[in-house]
């Protein structure tokens, strides 16, 4: 195994143990349901924006496999604090480099540790397992109130 998908299969089983932020909001600005009818996994993302349109406060519920359980985890640590703006920019780059289409280790990214989801390339079939969380994030800033579906 090489050293990107040890380190990748290491996170996931962290944060599938000890999910952070794992718990509903109470009186969310935003929030939204997702699900990925492909492995079963469902999703709600609860957020808090302030008056400045920065990420108060997020956090999930829901139930799920273990990569999409730790993906929602792990989003929550890297979106708190950040602007609307920067959210949908890691949204874009993460998006497209579990899709293959982004290499952070040859551009410039906002995704810090979240590039260990790079390790899903090896299992397309698990890309929508990651995303979910990211997709269910955009709905909620987005479309407040509509459930999104993989
Ligand atoms: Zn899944």
């Amino acid at each position: 195994m090489s050293y990107q998908s040890e380190l990748y299969q290491q996170v996931i089983l962290d944060h599938n143990k000890k999910p952070r932020n794992f718990r509903p909001l109470e009186n969310p600005t935003h929030s939204c349901d997702g699900h990925n009818p492909l492995c079963g996994d469902e999703i709600t993302i609860y957020l808090k924006l302030n008056k400045d349109m920065m990420v108060e406060e997020i956090s999930f519920s829901g139930s799920g496999c273990a990569i999409s359980k730790a993906s929602a985890s792990l989003m929550t640590t890297h979106v708190k604090g950040k602007s609307v703006e920067e959210v949908k920019i890691m949204f874009d780059e993460f998006h497209r480099m579990i899709r293959g289409e982004f290499d952070p280790d040859k551009n410039k990214h906002h995704l810090g540790r979240l590039t260990i989801f790079i390790g899903v390339r090896e299992f397309p079939s698990r890309t929508k397992c990651a995303s979910l969380a990211w997709h269910t994030l955009i709905c909620a800033l987005d479309r407040k109130g509509e459930a999104y579906t993989e």
